[in-house]
């Protein structure tokens, strides 16, 4: 029985593609799994560049640089309030993000509140409410203070706006602290050094899209790990044929 038949019995919805409204053909088993709201075209689009970089001594990882695309996507999302997007960022990484953050408590660059209040919802924690990792709300912006309008001296500032919401024990926990754009690294630096006032056992960072360059690229580990996921969904996808087609009675 071929797939595409396969898909008409179990009356399988057609996916319509988030960014271009197109229509989203299926081609293994495996892709009903991985729950994704962007077509091949649109996501072949974006460059996944898989940086890494260190703040205070902390690995992190950012997916995307933020390039127009990416930008684009981002003004939508936040800017335009189209909460439908919010998949589309991580959705084909969340699979292998999931595997190499397992364990790991989610904490949330913050916004201001009023902010997300307009917005309707919180983007950073939509953009990554696609993994499947537990979360804490540990942290709080207490001003509409913007890091892009102020310049290099101000920029200084910003830990007088952020705040922790409780007080915590963190020293059995591992955090993933996670934000939309990496600019300066300022708010993620000032969020980590009150992270640190709850001593957690790792603290790790991740981001969509970075600003400021990094040498130090990820794309070959990353390949790597990828390969890996691709021969395994294909083998699920063989075996899957062989019973629908009852080769294997
Ligand atoms: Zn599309």
């Amino acid at each position: 029985m071929k797939f595409k038949n396969a898909l008409k019995i179990f009356n399988y919805p057609t996916r319509i593609c988030k960014v271009c409204f197109e229509s989203i053909k299926l081609k293994t088993f495996s892709d009903i799994f991985i729950s994704d709201d962007t077509c091949t075209k649109c996501f072949n689009r974006r460059e996944p560049k898989f940086y890494k970089f260190k703040i205070k001594n902390y690995d992190g990882l950012s997916l995307y640089d933020y390039d127009d695309e990416i930008k684009k996507l981002i003004y939508q999302f936040k800017g335009c309030y189209d909460i439908e997007l919010k998949n589309t960022f991580l959705s084909k990484y969340a699979p292998l993000l999931n595997l190499m953050y397992v364990g790991y408590y989610v904490v949330f660059v913050p916004s201001y509140v009023d902010e997300d209040k307009i917005r309707g919802f919180n983007h950073v924690k939509e953009m990554f409410s696609i993994m499947n990792l537990k979360t804490i709300d540990l942290l709080c912006k207490t001003d509409n203070y913007k890091q892009s309008d102020q310049n290099i001296q101000n920029r200084i500032n910003i830990s007088n706006y952020l705040t922790l919401t409780q007080q915590l024990d963190l020293r059995k926990k591992n955090i993933l602290l996670v934000d939309d754009i990496l600019t300066t690294g300022n708010t993620i630096y000032s969020c980590i050094e009150l992270l640190e006032k709850c001593h957690p056992h790792k603290i790790k960072i991740l981001t969509i899209a970075k600003t400021i360059k990094s040498n130090d690229n990820f794309q070959s580990k990353y390949e790597e790990k990828m390969s890996f996921l691709d021969s395994f969904s294909k083998k699920l996808h063989c075996f899957t044929k062989k019973i629908l087609s009852g080769k294997n009675k």
